[in-house]
């Protein structure tokens, strides 16, 4: 596995694989990898001739009093978790801006909702650093977790919008036994809060099974979830059902839905989903 720190050299290499022919297949992480993150890699290794990982982590998607300073971080784990899923190229930079930085990509109605309404700017700051990435590694597919289904959306619209030629791949959340979806951020919660952390996977089965016995009112549905969530979480910060794709406002669920849970549990903040299929 080769690890490239240096922007310019990662371009230049990849540039050099891309004209030798190989499909390239990147996975963008912010790293402290997990089972979620693996499990792209994997796919990943299955979909391109070289499987190029980065890890970043990405100061302008948080926001002033958010977990910048205390995100985890294991680069050598890291390094040895990708070598073992059959990374190539890891690219690990200390910073992608340049002096004077200031152009910035807004899709602009699919970061309106949901974490995009708490969390303002998140979703420009992701879309400008997976731009960059792209820009640097220029890979043929590149594969993100649906456990960010805002983010997924996002940067779909984004390559569409912006003829990136590149394939985008969705994959599914990854869980604990017990049904918590597995984030970095999980390295946050302390004592009960792993129990109490629950209450978001709750929250959408029974919303889940409401609609699998014919509820389609989505007031009805998001209040079942909502009830479970309060269980555990310190704070709600959304519970929501919107169009899978537009992720528009809805009354009923009569296409595809997204049902969108966000909850703060202690001072960490959770989130996950699930597609309600009309
Ligand atoms: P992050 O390091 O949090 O930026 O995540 C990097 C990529 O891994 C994103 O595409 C995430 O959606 C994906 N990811 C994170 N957690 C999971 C999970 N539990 N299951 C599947 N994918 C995940």
């Amino acid at each position: 596995m080769n690890i490239i720190r240096d922007p310019r050299a990662m371009q230049r290499e990849c540039e050099a694989l891309r004209q030798a022919g190989k499909r390239i297949a990147f996975v963008p992480t912010m790293g402290y990898l997990h089972e979620g993150h693996l499990s792209l890699l994997r796919e990943a290794r299955r979909r391109g001739d070289v499987l190029v990982l980065s890890i970043y982590v990405n100061p302008t998607q948080f926001g002033p009093k958010e977990d910048l300073g205390r995100y985890p971080r294991d680069e050598a784990g890291d390094l040895a978790k990708a070598e073992s899923c059959g990374v190539d190229l890891a690219f690990v930079p200390q910073n992608l801006y340049p002096e004077g930085f200031q152009t910035y990509i807004a899709v602009r109605e699919l970061e309106q909702p949901l974490c995009g309404a708490s969390r303002p700017g998140h979703f420009i700051g992701v879309a400008t650093v997976v731009a960059k990435l792209f820009q640097l590694v220029r890979p043929h597919v590149a594969l993100f977790g649906r456990k960010d289904y805002q983010q997924l959306a996002i940067i779909r619209r984004m390559v569409r919008d912006l003829d990136f030629d590149i394939e985008i791949v969705g994959m599914p959340i990854v869980r604990e036994p017990d049904g918590l979806a597995l984030s970095s951020r999980n390295a946050y919660l302390e004592g009960d809060e792993r129990q109490r952390a629950l209450c978001l996977s709750r929250g959408l089965a029974a919303a889940r099974d409401l609609f699998a016995g014919g509820e389609r009112d989505t007031k009805k549905l998001t209040a079942a979830a909502r009830a479970q969530v309060e269980q555990g979480a310190t704070r709600v910060d959304y519970v929501e059902i919107r169009d899978a794709e537009s992720l528009a406002a809805v009354e009923r669920v009569e296409r595809p839905c997204v049902i969108a849970i966000a909850a703060f549990v202690g001072t960490t903040r959770l989130i996950d989903n699930d597609i309600l299929e009309a």
